[in-house]
């Protein structure tokens, strides 16, 4: 590649395009699986398995879905077992992984494979992007690896190659942006050259493992001789950031009942981001009134504010979210029963840790972060 033109007016040309489809594939026949940081996933064409993988990939880095995806897979492994499966069992296998929604959809979506497709997954993208939850990233993702359609995939390593190997100037998460990157790369991926599915997995592994964001290694890159960012001195500008703006802040207070081998929890029923969830009752409140939202929740418990004891604050960050729980901590009692339900609770029970540990009851992280903080005795959870 290194002698090939420099970019140019030429650009785009359909000769130019196999080119860097050549060079490109070939940098991941020689170089991919030792690259391609040996990802379990990557042994397979199950597309119930890549649908699984590509879902759990979205917003969480590839080292932390590794566990989770084996789990996962042993535990339902075909699209007809996870249809069947009761959401709790779902929440609880994605327990720790965050973004619950995707754990919601995949299940709903696996219910209409079976409904509507007789249990096979669709084999094209554009059918993929009916089922819930599959967006065009990862309808693109299965129909290539899977079913060798030559499909686009744009994640965010695929975006940042493409803003600069062609120096799109803008804001790539944009509509406009977006739109640019997803047509260069549904015109290569449409390139008959190759398998759909190592083009694919090429533009990805390149970004993770070469056009990295903060310093990215131009010098061994298989695209270098025709990226116009670097021809142009302009790599480390792209791809272009948006602002970001801050994430709202929100307060509560969470009150911790532990004994040596379990811990009161409350089945959350409201809220989009911890709906199904077991964690630990929670009371928000806004300025000034922490101590009346103790107070709120103690009485919701039936325990009196003055048996409990603070012991910090956890500082959870979501995406658009940042909570900052103040936590009380005291002795559960097992022969006391609790009242807090509705409107945001639907249940209320003593659970061992182990049912934690083995990843049984679902739960979110800010639940391990509140017992951590708490530090009861009995609640290592790793
Ligand atoms: S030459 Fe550098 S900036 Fe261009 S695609 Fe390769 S790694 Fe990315």
């Amino acid at each position: 590649m290194g002698s090939m033109e420099r970019p140019s007016e030429q650009w785009p040309s359909k000769m130019l395009d196999r080119e860097i489809k050549r060079a490109l594939l070939s940098w991941y026949a020689a170089t991919g699986d030792r690259a391609a940081r040996d990802l379990p996933w990557r042994g397979t064409r199950d597309p119930y398995a890549i649908w699984v993988s590509e879902t759990m990939l979205q917003q969480t880095r590839a080292a932390t879905v590794v566990p989770y995806w084996k789990r996962f897979i042993e535990a339902l492994p075909t699209v007809g077992s996870l249809a069947e499966a009761r959401e709790e069992q779902v929440l609880a296998l994605w327990s720790g992984l965050g973004y619950y929604r995707r754990a919601r959809m995949l299940h709903s979506a696996a219910k209409d494979v079976v409904a509507i497709h007789g249990g096979r997954l669709p084999q094209r993208a554009s059918a993929l992007l009916t089922l819930d939850g599959v967006g065009k990233y990862t309808a693109g993702a299965i129909a290539s690896i899977a079913f060798n359609e030559r499909a686009a995939a744009v994640d965010g390593n695929v975006a940042r190659v493409l803003a600069r190997f062609f120096a799109i100037e803008e804001d790539v998460t944009g509509a406009d942006g977006s739109a640019r990157v997803w047509a260069v790369a549904a015109r290569l991926a449409a390139v008959d050259e190759g398998e759909p599915g190592d083009w694919t997995q090429a533009l990805m592994d390149l970004g993770a493992t070469v056009c990295l964001p903060q310093e990215p290694q131009c010098t061994r890159c298989p695209l270098r001789g025709r990226c116009a960012a670097l021809a142009r001195g302009a790599v480390g500008d792209l791809p272009r950031k948006r602002v970001k703006r801050a994430p709202m802040e929100v307060r509560s207070v969470a009150i911790v009942l532990a004994s040596k081998g379990a811990i009161l929890l409350a089945l959350r029923q409201t809220g989009a981001l911890f709906r199904g969830l077991w964690e630990v009752p929670q009371q928000p409140w806004t300025a000034g009134s922490l101590r009346g939202a103790l107070r709120a929740l103690a009485r919701r418990l039936g325990i009196a504010p003055a048996a409990l004891s603070v012991r910090g604050e956890v500082v959870h960050i979501l995406s658009h979210r940042k909570m900052r729980v103040t936590v009380f901590c005291g002795r559960l009692d097992g022969r006391r029963r609790f009242a807090l339900p509705g409107p945001d609770y639907s249940a209320i029970e003593t659970v061992p840790f182990s049912e934690l540990r083995r990843h049984t009851r679902p739960h979110a992280t800010l639940t391990r972060k509140l017992l951590d903080m708490a530090n009861m005795p009995g609640n290592r959870l790793r």
